[in-house]
């Protein structure tokens, strides 16, 4: 029997007419993220939509053309949200945090890739910022979230340049410990995620992580672990139009 690697979040489940997973390892060698969304999730990958990720702040609305076939989006950005009935959204990462977010009232999703450069941008806060812009303080008051399988305090080591840029962000110095070496950290980022989300009035009961550590889990790919050979998998979120 094949396991299906891939893991979800229970809040992102119990909200209405949305689909999503946080895809890993394929255990079917060489299908791609495209067949492996018509396949196992019955998701068209032509309406799932991706970006060219830089580790930059800049959100993006979905667009015709962002599909999902192949590598790299079309444009470039680092969240991603829609809120047309039968399209998607979704993030590539190995231990960078992949975030799904759900606006159940509006509705709307957003997939966010926030890696530590990231995370320094504030790509979270930005994309809870544009998405208040546009669908008010009351769909942020019920946004649900979650942080898919990233690297995770019990792995990710970093140096001081990095812990210096983390710190100052909300929950900074909850999420960092000193690393083994002197001059090392180590760092969560899907933690560091989490509380950038409260911090942008997002209420905590409404945000969890899904899933493991990347790197000391070898369901999900890890650039820490594999080095070169890091595949990158696809988290996504998929708006079915069938609201109540
Ligand atoms: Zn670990």
């Amino acid at each position: 029997m094949i396991l299906p690697r891939f893991v979800q979040s229970p809040l992102l489940r119990s909200a209405a007419g949305v689909y999503h997973a946080f895809l890993g390892v394929d255990p079917v060698p060489g299908r791609g993220d495209a067949g492996r969304l018509r396949t196992v999730f019955s998701v068209p990958p032509s309406r799932v939509g991706t970006l060219r990720q830089r580790h930059t702040a800049t959100v993006l609305e979905w667009e015709e053309g962002d599909a999902v076939p192949g590598g790299e989006g079309r444009r470039k950005g680092d969240a991603l949200w829609t809120a047309i009935p039968g399209t998607g959204v979704g993030v590539r990462t190995a231990d960078c945090v992949p975030v799904l977010i759900v606006l159940p009232e509006v509705p709307a999703c957003a997939a966010v890739h926030a890696g530590w450069r990231g995370l320094a941008a504030g790509i979270i806060g930005e994309t809870v910022r544009r998405l208040g812009e546009r669908f008010g303080p009351d769909a942020i008051r019920g946004l649900v979230a979650a942080a898919g399988p990233s690297a995770r305090g019990c792995c990710y080591e970093i140096g001081e340049e990095v812990a210096d840029l983390l710190r100052p962000l909300p929950g900074g110095e909850r999420s960092l410990s000193r690393g083994g070496p002197e001059g090392k950290w180590t760092a969560d980022l899907a933690a560091l995620a989490l509380e950038g989300l409260a911090a942008a009035g997002v209420p905590p009961g409404n945000c969890e992580t899904a899933g493991p550590c990347t790197v000391c889990s070898h369901a999900f790919h890890s650039y820490r672990r594999e080095k070169s050979l890091t595949g990158r998998q696809l988290s996504f979120i998929y708006s079915t139009g069938s609201y109540p």
